[in-house]
């Protein structure tokens, strides 16, 4: 069996800040009872019962891709009395009908199952929504025993602590065997050149094994390369110049992430960010919106 975890990243803007679950004890499986739908449809839908958005921790869909967007260590909305200890993931399909599962989507869940156990404790808990209320969830037909089996088959040797180490909820990624920028990119939905910038990286696509990088803009309003637009801003020529020395307007980019005085330095291309003497000049942290 594979042992490569296809993870995505998707991202969706929820209504209110995630908290996090003081105690883990299980993983609840259930099927989405619908075809054709990841993070992005269900989200929509979870918005509309009034809820934060997306309620389950993953959705694993039938190509054996794994989307995800809320932090594992966050509170989800899937089990009535149980969100505060348990770790929802969902699996695309109508599993009261549809009667077997594709391979690649049950291989994914299998992974995923055993990623999540190693993550917190082998003890935790495997259960269907079913276990914990009158429901039909996650179907008849879903192979909750074969799934079980393979998840706890010794044989089956795999190495999901390598996969995806630093989960998921933050915003650090451990470098594993097989990584690239660009395999990367794809997992955390960021481009590889925002990767390099907020990396330090500069143009190069070196990374090894071990490495510590940011995979996210999503905390930092303000970062290396960011472009930002202005309308009208003064410039100044230093951090702790008095008096401006002109207003300006258009496109330009945050030139490093230091802020001295409630001030960063900017520049007027993306290829001049970092590089000495290209420095348009000093603006207000608060002229970016
Ligand atoms: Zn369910």
């Amino acid at each position: 069996m594979s042992n490569k975890i296809n993870l995505t990243k998707i991202d969706v803007k929820f209504n209110n800040k995630l908290t996090n679950r003081k105690d883990t004890i299980g993983i609840v499986l259930h099927h989405l009872d619908a075809n054709n739908a990841g993070i992005k449809e269900v989200h929509q839908w979870h918005l509309k019962q009034g809820w934060e958005g997306i309620g389950y921790h993953f959705i694993v869909r039938f190509n054996g891709v794994i989307e995800w967007s809320r932090g594992i260590d966050t509170f989800g909305i899937h089990t009535l009395n149980n969100n505060h200890n348990t770790i929802g993931i969902a699996f695309e399909g109508k599993y009261e009908e549809l009667k077997s599962m594709p391979d690649e989507q049950f291989k994914s869940g299998v992974e995923l199952i055993k990623y999540v156990k190693s993550h917190y404790h082998k003890n935790l808990t495997v259960k269907q929504h079913k276990d914990y209320r009158a429901t039909a969830c996650p179907g008849r037909y879903f192979p909750f025993t074969k799934m079980l089996e393979e998840v706890n088959n010794k044989n089956n040797n795999t190495n999901v602590n390598q996969t995806i180490n630093q989960m998921i909820n933050n915003e650090i990624h451990k470098v594993v065997k097989g990584d690239t920028l660009y395999s990367l990119s794809k997992m955390y939905n960021i481009t590889v050149k925002d990767l390099q910038i907020i990396n330090d990286k500069g143009s190069s696509t070196n990374i090894k094994i071990g490495d510590k990088l940011r995979v996210s803009l999503d905390n930092e309003k303000i970062y290396k390369g960011l472009k930002i637009g202005l309308d009208n801003s003064p410039l100044y020529a230093s951090s702790d110049a008095k008096t401006k020395t002109r207003n300006i307007t258009g496109g330009f980019w945050i030139w490093n992430d230091k802020i001295v005085n409630e001030r960063i330095r900017i520049t007027n291309s993306l290829s001049n960010v970092g590089k000495a003497n290209q420095i348009t000049g000093w603006i207000n942290v608060n002229s970016i919106k």
